[in-house]
């Protein structure tokens, strides 16, 4: 990070917002430009609640265009036939851009979801140029094979792009939701329409920008701006798309695979939602070093995470230790606030509607018996943003609606149990499998644990530590992708069988 960044004031974040030339529009073909219906919709500040931009509101008409686009750039193949080495500097110097970029970066994806600034300092944007980074240095290490045969014959398997791959993701990190599937996308030589979230559109727009200036071909790379049901549906739904690589909730992934099938049966990736268990074993060999980890774990980007971990399971003989502790630990370090000032931890949630639904949860935890220990409701003096104070229900049980759905907002339920056995049982009784983590100084519990678990990511006395290297994805409905990791190649390629006769 620049030093300028890391000790930048509030008021030096607040005039370079001001000073943001944001331009919402699509890309199509390396051009700016409109929805050809000239239709917009507003995209609104997620801390004054007011209207701060507009944004091209795509309907089928422009998907086909940007489809159309990435279809003639692939048969073309200045992108999908370069010489790897210099696709790869093609997307090194992209990578160099991004982090370039991050003062603009970070304030786009703030400004459109409300996280704090510096967190897209410190983790979004070096993550985005990371992954680019990554993928790029994949690109000359994607080969078939050569097999022997019983024929009197030679056969080979050629590793070949897809072709044109629709990208949908969510607002909770749009620089990095998206850069995690192009990345992979670009790398195999595939070109790509992207669909951001509605809730934060920006972003997306630089990254097609900066892909020019890095040396990419036009018509690689095309941003479709829209709304889920329109321009999204529309993308899943188009004949000549042949992958869906999306992000989001479980109920629209199951979508994505009613589309496919309604149409081209094209490929479909998925990483959905989670309801991520953090369990306590009585032998955690230092709880307070578990509890900063599990409040981070919780309320970090205001719990709009699909892997914050919502349900701590305690063991009884450390609950009232844990519980005493973990609420110090969350009311001194999440306090919400601005989120250009760079002290703060906890910005707004995404929109006023967000931010209702996580009230409901809220009101429905009460309702239904479990004790509110923290916050609970919207922090006095932020009224006008959609702010809601870090909460903490305890004398949770796994029935209960805030210990079943994902809630997505800053809102920690702790269960007590009785033990491994029972904290996996609960652990396991979701329909979630995205991640799970446990404290514990017993090597035999944490590998046991960490096997039986129905999770695709498991930390043991650690969370959210993660690298390009590990395979990021679900099992159960929090889907069936695998992003970073050299695996996400396989979502992005198909092999071709050939066989030469020598007889
Ligand atoms: P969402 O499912 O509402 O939207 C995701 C994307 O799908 C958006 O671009 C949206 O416009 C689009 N969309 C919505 N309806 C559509 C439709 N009918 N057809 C086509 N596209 C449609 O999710 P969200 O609220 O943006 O994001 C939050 C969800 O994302 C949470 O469930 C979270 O757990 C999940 N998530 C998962 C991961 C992961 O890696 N597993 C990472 C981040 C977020």
């Amino acid at each position: 990070m620049s030093e300028a960044l890391a000790t930048r004031s509030t008021a030096a974040w607040h005039s370079a917002a001001d000073g943001l030339a944001v331009e919402i529009v699509n890309v199509i073909d390396g051009r700016h430009g409109g929805a050809l219906s000239g239709q917009t919709f507003d995209v609104v500040s997620p801390v004054s609640g007011a209207v701060r931009a507009k944004a091209p509101r795509s309907t089928a008409e422009d998907v086909d265009v940007a489809v159309k686009s990435a279809r003639k750039a692939f048969r073309g193949g200045a992108w999908s036939r370069l010489a790897p080495r210099e696709r790869m500097a093609v997307l090194s110097t992209f990578a160099d851009l991004i982090a370039a970029n991050t003062e603009r970066f970070a304030l786009l994806d703030t400004l459109d979801m409300g996280k704090p600034v510096m967190d897209m300092v410190n983790v979004d944007v070096p993550g985005s140029a990371t992954c680019m980074r990554f993928f790029a240095e994949t690109i000359d290490k994607i080969e078939g094979a050569v097999t022997s045969t019983a024929f009197d014959a030679f056969h080979y398997i050629l590793r070949q792009p897809l072709g044109v791959v629709g990208l949908i993701v969510p607002w909770n990190y749009p620089l990095m939701m998206a850069v995690w599937k192009l990345a992979p996308a670009l790398a195999c030589g595939n070109s790509v329409v992207l669909k951001p979230a509605e809730q934060s559109p920006s972003s997306a727009v630089l990254l097609a920008d900066l892909f020019i200036e890095a040396g990419g071909p036009e018509g690689v790379f095309n941003v479709v701006q829209g709304l889920g049901h329109e321009a999204g549906a529309a993308l899943a739904l188009h004949m000549d798309v042949d992958k869906i690589g999306f992000t989001g909730s479980v109920e629209i992934g199951k979508k994505m695979m009613i589309y496919a099938g309604q149409s081209n049966m094209k490929r479909v990736t998925t990483e959905c939602g989670g309801k991520t268990p953090q369990i306590i074993l009585p032998d955690v060999a230092d709880l307070d070093r578990a509890v900063t980890y599990a409040v981070n774990g919780i309320f970090a980007n205001q719990g709009e995470v699909c892997n914050a971990g919502s349900r701590l399971l305690v063991d009884r003989s450390v609950h009232d230790r844990f519980l005493d502790r973990f609420l110090t630990v969350a009311a001194e370090s999440y306090q919400p606030g601005d989120p250009l000032s760079p002290e703060t931890t906890m910005g707004p949630l995404v929109t006023s509607e967000q931010q209702k639904r996580v009230l409901g949860f809220i009101e429905k935890g009460k309702a239904e018996g479990a004790s509110l220990k923290l916050g609970g409701g919207v922090p006095a003096g932020l009224e006008k943003g959609a702010f809601v104070s870090p909460t903490v229900f305890a004398d949770v049980t796994n029935q209960m609606t805030i210990a079943k759905e994902e809630i997505f907002g800053p809102v920690a339920s702790i269960l007590p149990v009785d033990g491994l056995a029972e904290a996996l049982t609960i652990a396991n009784d979701t329909s979630f499998g995205l991640a799970a983590s446990i404290w514990t100084s017993d090597v035999k519990k944490a590998l046991t644990f960490a096997r039986d678990v129905e999770a695709g990511v498991v930390w043991v006395n650690c969370f959210d530590h993660g690298d390009m290297t590990q395979p990021w994805g679900g099992f159960k409905q929090s889907g069936n992708g695998r992003d970073k990791c050299l695996e996400a190649l396989t979502h992005y390629t198909q092999t071709k069988s050939v066989w030469v006769d020598l007889a």
